[in-house]
């Protein structure tokens, strides 16, 4: 069968949960059989989220090649289990700046370099994935960020409304808009989706389908409105109700029929609605939950979005252990040694949260500490870990300037130290050491116990003792100390073969106390909860 292409786009206001409809679509598209990848494309002029401020754009999450993303592709990854990578995570910025290259080699021939044709056409290029075109897959869904409406979207509006005109049936489009409801009024208003579509009409492209998100249940009445005032059949108007969790979305959509009103348009028989058994088993776990489990989130972000693929690796190693998880945010800036206690009080266990530069890491150290030496179960990434390290080096073995030379460049006890192929690098974007690396396990740690008594095993994993897992990191443990370390009771449980570089500590004789460079987080699916959380949990628990 041909590839179609299916886009989503958003109106009336931002936040609708664009995200979670393209992967949930991406997941019933699974159940029934079909290839599909996610992609998305955003219209800021970054070449990529990698730089930015997680208060600007939440999580920068990390694909097994090592392109830091947009975290709405952890979603993708985590409904659908696919490996997304640097090609499903497109900005106006990488759009721009493969044309100007292209210009600059002289690859235009003297002609004009217009936005109409040229940078339409590169965006085009991309949503039909041109460059991957072995991958034969059934369904491409391109997941366009921003509201309609705005100044720097418009191109990639152009794009799509060139290719469903070129590509006829094979193209589907689905708009999500909001319809608020007036509490003085008791009404629920569909005037802004008619205008949010008029928009989306004037721009040529006429919606397929309309996901209208909603605070309270629209009854057939309404559906009926939006769908003759914006040309669209009834069964293709949906609701996205809000949900007791995200992962409720590709039920409800199902039911209401989202996948087979695409098949429709697109003109393939829709058959039988699958069963999807095994999410439906999670499902099942989710509600039945019953025991609740108090983490701490140590960390400098105080919103929500900062640490998603944390959170949402909890959550999903909590229903696995049957309990809900309940995150707490504790602010590493505020936690002092005469504070530590209160802050930490009641909490089972502690992540120590990834991060960069000095802000609110003498806090993590000091909760790092507390933790050790009150056996309360730690779970350090990336940074995490390094606070781990270096509160260990200042309160074990006695170096009290122990520190990262990312945070005081001369210190004499330099724990975590820069890598060497990252000395000579100037540019900041893109050049970290970047995605999935080999990780040896050390035999009867509680690393290689997680990764080789979970009944969930991975897809990174590729054997008893070997597995892989994503890095996003410049600075690392400083192998000139592991003896003392290990001397001491802090074990390098994990190494990364290639380097030597050390990838887990952990301190045996704790109940769980382990520090991990990489993150472990951007591998837990729904389906495949990463080991370390699920031990982390267990421990918890
Ligand atoms: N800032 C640290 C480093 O670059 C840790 C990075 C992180 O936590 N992702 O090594």
């Amino acid at each position: 069968m041909d590839t179609k292409y299916i886009f989503v786009t958003g109106g009336v206001v931002s936040s609708l949960g664009k995200g979670i409809i393209s992967a949930s679509i991406g997941r019933l598209l699974q159940a029934r059989g079909y290839k599909v990848t996610i992609q998305k494309f955003d219209p800021y002029i970054n070449i990529d989220p990698g730089t930015l401020n997680p208060y600007e754009h939440g999580e920068c999450y990390v694909t097994v090649d090592g392109m830091e993303t947009d975290l709405d592709l952890g979603h993708y990854e985590r409904f659908t289990g696919i490996h997304t990578t640097r090609n499903n995570s497109i900005t106006t910025g990488r759009i721009y700046k493969t044309v100007i290259d292209r210009e600059r080699r002289g690859d235009y021939l003297g002609k004009t370099i217009q936005v109409v044709p040229h940078i339409t056409d590169e965006i085009k290029r991309r949503m039909l994935r041109e460059e991957e075109k072995d991958e034969q897959l059934d369904f491409v869904i391109t997941e366009v960020g921003g509201t309609i409406g705005d100044i720097e979207s418009a191109p990639f509006m152009e794009a799509i409304r060139q290719l469903r005109w070129q590509l006829g049936r094979n193209a589907v489009s689905v708009h999500l808009t909001y319809v608020p409801y007036l509490k003085a009024a008791d009404e629920l208003k569909t005037k802004p989706t008619q205008h949010s579509v008029k928009e989306l009409q004037g721009m040529g492209i006429q919606p397929d389908i309309l996901v209208l998100r909603t605070e309270r249940h629209l009854d057939d009445h309404i559906r009926m409105k939006v769908a003759s005032f914006c040309n669209v059949d009834l069964e293709c108007v949906v609701q996205s109700e809000d949900m007791p969790s995200i992962y409720e979305v590709p039920v409800s959509m199902q039911h209401q029929g989202l996948d087979a009103a695409i098949l429709r348009k697109i003109g393939i028989p829709v058959g039988e609605t699958p069963a999807m058994k095994p999410w439906h088993d999670f499902l099942d776990k989710q509600r039945n939950a019953q025991r609740e489990v108090h983490i701490g989130l140590v960390g400098k972000y105080d919103l929500q979005d900062a640490y998603k693929s944390i959170r949402e690796s909890l959550n999903l190693a909590g229903i696995y252990n049957g309990a809900k998880v309940r995150l707490h945010f504790v602010n590493s800036e505020a936690i002092t040694r005469e504070n530590v206690a209160e802050k930490l009080d009641g909490l089972a266990g502690i992540v120590i949260c990834p991060g960069f530069g000095t802000r609110g890491i003498e806090g993590k150290i000091v909760a790092a500490e507390y933790t050790r030496t009150h056996d309360i179960p730690t779970f350090g990434i990336c940074l995490g870990m390094q606070m781990m390290v270096i509160e260990f080096a200042r309160n074990v073995l006695g170096y009290k300037d122990a520190n990262s030379r990312e945070m005081d460049e001369q210190t004499p006890h330099n724990v975590i130290d820069i890598m060497e192929e990252q000395k000579s690098i100037t540019q900041m974007g893109g050049t970290m050491r970047l995605g999935a690396y080999e990780c040896k396990l050390l035999e009867g740690s509680r690393a290689y116990e997680a990764y080789n008594h979970s009944q969930f095993s991975t897809i990174q994993q590729f054997n008893s003792s070997t597995i892989s897992e994503r890095h996003r990191h410049r600075y690392e443990f400083n192998n000139a100390y592991t003896d003392e370390y290990e001397a001491k009771g802090m074990k390098c449980t994990g190494i990364n073969p290639a380097a030597n570089l050390v990838e887990i500590v952990e301190i045996p004789e704790k109940r769980w106390y382990i520090g991990t460079q990489f993150h472990p987080e951007y591998s837990s699916t729904v389906l495949h909860p990463n080991p370390f959380f699920m031990s982390f949990v267990k421990a918890c628990l």
